[in-house]
């Protein structure tokens, strides 16, 4: 990244700066100043929110039709679910370690936390739901949900098809996709200018609402999974990082700071999905090809940070219970952590409320549980802004890692 003018004239300072006055108006101002900026958050999120399903239709077509139809997009297709399910399986296996050791569930004084009525959110309930979902019955309807499982694998296919015709129609269709792209990427840009008063809103809101009181009962289960984050996103990633695509990890983090913090403070992975986008392009350097295909898909179902917190979050819940999950049980809470991971919707706090998927899978269930979990949400909001920033954080270092074993040389250059 070049920088240019003055430090305070460049995008991610101006998102720190907007984060900080957000804390400090949250925490002077209170819930009675909430109304009054909040709505600068909400309109930066349907902003954000509106150019999605355009600019993933056309990035998608247009890369998936670049890449050509037969080896070339399986050796694309089985990288990426290679890296999705490498990174997420690592994830799991740091929460389920650092769980055991730290035992945060023995002894959480839990009723001592409010507990918050648990949101509705159509979530899968097998993986046979989750593949049916991906076959839309009717592709307007889901681009109107959005369903972007469908829509991801209608474009998939339709950028195939394009790539299977005669030159004369398929140059005439990339070039449409193509300009397609190039414009949503123009608009979004304009979008993302607007983000550090979006922000503003975003975190005021978090702050003046929840204050930081009620974060005390649940102390140790937070400072454990951040711990489990926090590890995740600072060695394991940055290794993969090194030893699979030869990137220097800190230019990697300096390209990827606005993602990084518009995942923090919008906690949704699909919201962040146009920055994510635009950054991975124009400063990691990676092709249309390779993002348009590692990124969509990854801000649906390759979630990193969702996986260490569905395992760990269910070995805390067996805890506060005083259930004691034998190992076979434990390797269910993984794979199955791994499966809500990836029908978890890229929305804030899906992943608490697919929770209750795993914590099926190993019989719990019940209205204690039922409490447990609507306490865990009353402080979920900043695990929230963390786990979606690891989750966006490795669908980028996917990115630049396929990028790189396709030959790709000026991804994260220095
Ligand atoms: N908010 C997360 C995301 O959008 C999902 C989750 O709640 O874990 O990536």
């Amino acid at each position: 990244m070049v920088n240019q003018g003055r430090w305070y004239t460049q995008l991610h300072w101006q998102i720190f700066i907007a984060m900080g006055l957000g804390i400090i108006a949250g925490l002077v101002g209170g819930k009675e100043f909430v109304p009054r900026v909040e709505w600068l958050g909400t309109l930066f999120i349907r902003l954000l929110k509106m150019v999605i399903v355009p600019l993933v239709i056309f990035s998608i077509v247009s890369g998936v039709a670049s890449v050509g139809a037969g080896r070339n997009l399986g050796r694309l297709f089985s990288k990426t679910l290679g890296y999705y399910v490498l990174s997420s399986f690592l994830a799991i296996l740091v929460g389920l370690v650092l769980v055991n050791i730290v035992q945060p569930g023995a002894g959480a004084n839990i009723a001592g936390a409010a507990s918050n009525a648990i949101p509705e959110l159509q979530t899968p309930s097998s993986p046979a739901d989750l593949l049916f979902r991906m076959v839309p019955l009717n592709i307007v309807a889901a681009a109107a949900a959005p369903n972007m499982l469908g829509i991801i694998f209608f474009c998939i296919l339709f950028g195939i098809a394009i790539a299977t015709l005669p030159a004369k129609p398929r140059i005439v269709l990339s070039d449409f996709f193509d300009a397609g792209f190039q414009a949503m990427m123009k608009l979004t840009g304009w979008v993302i200018r607007f983000a550090p008063i979006g922000v503003f809103g975003l975190i005021t809101r978090v702050v003046g609402l929840t204050g930081f009181e009620s974060f005390r009962a649940l102390g140790l289960y937070m400072l454990t999974i951040a711990a489990g984050l926090s590890i995740h996103l600072f060695l394991t990633l940055p290794l993969l990082l090194m030893l699979l695509g030869r990137i220097k990890p800190k230019i990697h983090f300096r390209n990827m700071i606005e993602p990084l913090t518009m995942a923090f403070s919008t906690s949704s992975s699909g919201a962040t999905l146009p920055v994510t986008l635009s950054t991975v392009e124009k400063k990691v350097g990676v092709s249309n090809k390779v993002s348009s295909f590692v990124l969509p898909m990854g801000a649906t179902i390759n979630m990193d940070g969702t996986a260490l917190y569905e395992c760990a979050g269910v070995l805390f819940i067996a805890q506060v219970l005083g259930v004691e999950l034998s190992i076979m049980q434990q390797m269910v809470v993984v794979i199955t952590a791994l499966l809500a991971s990836i029908g978890a919707a890229a929305v804030p706090s899906a992943g608490l409320v697919i929770i209750f998927l795993v914590l099926d899978s190993v019989n719990l269930r019940g209205p204690e549980v039922d409490a447990i979990v609507g306490t865990m949400l009353a402080i979920d909001r900043p695990l929230d802004m963390f786990r979606t920033s690891v989750n966006v954080f490795s669908d980028s270092c996917g990115a630049a890692i396929i990028a790189r074993s396709e030959g790709e040389e000026n991804v994260d250059a220095e």
